[in-house]
């Protein structure tokens, strides 16, 4: 044991364990690690392993899960010491309906930051076992539900919200919101359309739609993306 160290942990468990490794890392030598019985005899060796996005409600949460992830992946081929780790997903429940909406505004939270995600009805559960079954569920299901914007062509109604909206003169939602856009030169409306059978962009994005406004119906523009401005070029100048 040297009486001199430039840094001293105290315990043996994860944390300590990665702040040596990270300390190393960025190149310092003189670390000392101290456990008092046996290296992961604390917590850690109880721990299940798993590595979640549960519960991660800010991006430095989500930033450690990532690198812990990665450095998982990554570390067998660095030290030759197999972690175990494997990639596959994981399910989230929820019983009550105050617990889905937790548990939507954590899903919406990371998935802002990168992190995969799809909420699945309870039957469809079954079919999702592992990593390779989201993805193929990803690629392959269109959402039933899509929030649209629609441009109506003529520059003459108005929308209030509340208008029914028609594919093929088949009722697919209404406007939940509508303005005049006056620099786009008519009715823009915000809509939330649903269809069973699903919403593929092809199905939706460039489409032509009607809007029925007081019982006339108008051709109006669908798209996934805002019309005015899509890229937001102006509001980043
Ligand atoms: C049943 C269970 C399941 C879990 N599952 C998961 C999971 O799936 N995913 C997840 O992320 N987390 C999980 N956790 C939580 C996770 O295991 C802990 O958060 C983590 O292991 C804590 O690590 P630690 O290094 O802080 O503490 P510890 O692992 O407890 O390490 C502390 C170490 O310090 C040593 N020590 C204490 N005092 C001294 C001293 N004076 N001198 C020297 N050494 C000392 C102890 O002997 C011990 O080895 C689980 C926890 C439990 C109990």
């Amino acid at each position: 044991m040297p009486d001199r160290t430039q840094v001293v942990i105290v315990g043996g468990g994860v944390i300590a364990a990665s702040i040596a490794y990270h300390l190393t890392k960025l190149g310092w030598r003189d670390v000392v690690l101290l456990e008092r019985r046996q290296l992961t005899a604390g917590t850690t060796w109880h721990g299940a392993g798993l590595i979640t996005s549960a519960g991660m409600a800010t991006e430095t949460l989500v930033w450690m899960a990532r690198h812990t992830r990665d450095l998982c992946v990554s570390l067998e081929s660095e030290t030759g010491q197999a972690t175990g780790f494997r990639p596959i997903c994981h399910l989230h429940l929820a019983s009550t309906p105050q617990r889905m909406e937790t548990l939507r505004r954590e899903a919406a939270f990371v998935r802002g930051h990168g992190v995969d995600n799809q909420e699945l009805p309870p039957a469809e559960f079954g079919r999702l076992i592992g990593r390779d079954a989201l993805l193929a569920a990803r690629t392959s299901s269109a959402p039933k539900r899509r929030l649209i914007q629609v441009l109506v062509e003529d520059p003459e109604p108005i929308l209030y919200g509340g208008e029914p909206v028609l594919r093929d003169g088949r009722w697919l939602g209404s406007v939940r919101a509508g303005a005049y856009g006056h620099t786009l030169g008519g009715a823009v409306g915000l809509e939330m359309l649903e269809d069973e059978a699903g919403l593929p962009r092809e199905a939706v994005d460039g489409v032509r739609f009607e809007i029925d406004v007081a019982g006339t119906r108008y051709p109006a523009r669908a798209s996934i993306r805002p019309v005015y401005d899509p890229d937001r070029l102006r509001i980043k100048s």
